[in-house]
């Protein structure tokens, strides 16, 4: 069989982790099994929707690098879309809804009521063969009893989320729904409805959710760390988040945590997904992330540390690309965390670093900014301004000065950086360059 599963969310502007990992659980298994994976935006609630919600979306899918087969390319609802079943989305298949209501009409399962359309839903118990969280039989709650039939367009029109998300997964072909337990009270009346037009369901697996560790409730959008947002501001690798998130409610079977994405692609597989509820560990995903950090080939380091400084709004397109990756390169194996690095580095996109004004007094005495002059005129003399030439510099002006270097490295160090620590002394000195670090250590100097 060709496994067609999907995502689809809803724009909220928001995407919240467990979505993240619905999302992921339906790439991993059309992934692992060379199926399709769809996007869908069930944006029928026009009045939440806005592009700047669906592009959420479409940005935190591609920050995780789930990639889908089918879906907009835009989070303009006008711009293209591939695959052979779109538009995909909902507020532009009002003509199919449409046909669909006709055709319950047509065959007896739906009748107008008062304005609205209603389905007439089945009174005998549903059972409902969960792939992960096994059968579960529904029957009819005592006020569905009384009415069992609900409503599918409303009088204004719309039709409602259980008729949308039915007739999507039936004209997409879908195979698979993956999707958090909490949609599990809802399947009886979906498969009612594929019952009605006469198609077999597609198989529901419902995933079981993620729990807030400090009180056991549903993680819920005022948690820390329930939004994928706290982990794209905050400098998390994206590596690292895919990881945690496959072990929220999955495993290998064995203790390993951190594994590479494509072995998690052949390993994942609905039966193993985790029949209970999964609790939220920001402690671990820190662990990871410092894990992905320290092992992270450079050109991602760059590639990560770049976005870093973009995203902390530094305007990097101001200098040119070898002096941007040159900085960054000089952060590796320094950072745990790519939020770090802005306050780190931040000097190398800062022509006026700032120094705290009682540091100057303290640091830049009238002995001090002597020796410094020294060394900056050393400096000056440099055709060739690398950091072996910058270190055999320092070292010969502390020698005949008398003193160890590092009465002579601090203050170079404040004067270039503004702080007291940062990346080797020398090596920054070289990314800054020659111009930079001569102004700035005469601006000190001229203080
Ligand atoms: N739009 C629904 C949601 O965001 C989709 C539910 C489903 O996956 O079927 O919860």
């Amino acid at each position: 069989m060709n496994v067609r599963v999907r995502f689809a969310p809803s724009p909220t502007g928001f995407l919240h982790i467990g979505g993240a990992r619905t999302a992921l659980f339906n790439w991993l298994y059309a992934r692992h099994t060379g199926g399709t994976f769809i996007l869908r935006i069930e944006d029928t609630d026009t009045a939440r929707n806005t592009q700047e919600a669906v592009d959420v979306i479409l940005h935190g899918m591609r920050w995780l690098g789930l990639d889908w087969d089918e879906g907009p390319t835009t989070p303009d609802a006008k711009g293209p879309s591939k695959g052979d079943y779109g538009p995909y989305f909902q507020s532009q298949r009002g003509d199919l809804y449409k046909k669909r209501v006709q055709e319950l009409k047509d065959k007896g399962f739906a009748y107008d009521h008062e304005g609205a359309v209603k389905f007439k839903m089945r009174r005998t118990p549903i059972l409902i063969p969960d792939i992960v969280v096994g059968d579960v039989e529904r029957k009819l709650t005592d006020r569905e009893e009384a009415d069992p039939d609900f409503v599918i367009v409303r009088s204004d029109g719309q039709p409602v989320f259980h008729f949308v998300n039915v007739v999507d997964d039936l004209e997409m072909k879908v195979t698979h729904v993956i999707r958090g337990e909490d949609h599990l009270s809802n399947t009886s009346k979906h498969i009612a409805m594929f019952q009605a037009f006469g198609v077999e369901p597609p198989k529901y697996g419902h995933i079981p959710l993620i729990l807030n560790p400090l009180d056991g409730s549903k993680m819920s959008k005022r948690d820390k760390g329930s939004s994928l947002k706290f982990y794209m501001d905050e400098g998390f690798v994206p590596e690292a988040v895919v990881n945690y998130l496959c072990l929220l409610g999955w495993s290998p079977k064995d203790n390993r945590e951190k594994m590479p994405l494509d072995e998690i692609v052949k390993l994942f597989d609905v039966p193993n997904i985790l029949r209970h509820n999964a609790k939220f560990d920001l402690d671990k995903l820190h662990w990871l992330d410092g894990e992905y950090i320290r092992e992270m080939a450079p050109e991602r380091f760059r590639e990560l540390g770049i976005e870093a400084f973009k995203h902390a709004k530094f305007p990097l397109e101001q200098f040119p690309a070898a002096y941007v990756a040159a900085a960054v390169d000089t952060c590796r194996g320094k950072v745990k965390n790519f939020g770090e690095l802005p306050a780190y580095a931040g000097f190398y996109f800062n022509e006026d670093v700032t120094i705290d004004p009682a540091l100057i007094e303290k640091e830049f005495t009238a002995e001090a900014k002597g020796r410094l002059q020294k060394l900056r005129d050393a400096f000056a003399q440099l055709t060739e301004f690398t950091a072996p030439n910058l270190e055999l510099t320092l070292k010969k002006i502390a020698g005949e000065l008398g003193i160890k270097a590092g009465p002579l490295v601090h203050p170079t160090r404040m004067a270039c950086t503004g702080a007291g620590a940062g990346p080797s002394l020398y090596h920054l000195l070289e990314v800054l360059g020659k111009d930079r670090v001569l102004k700035r250590i005469d601006r000190v100097l001229g203080m």
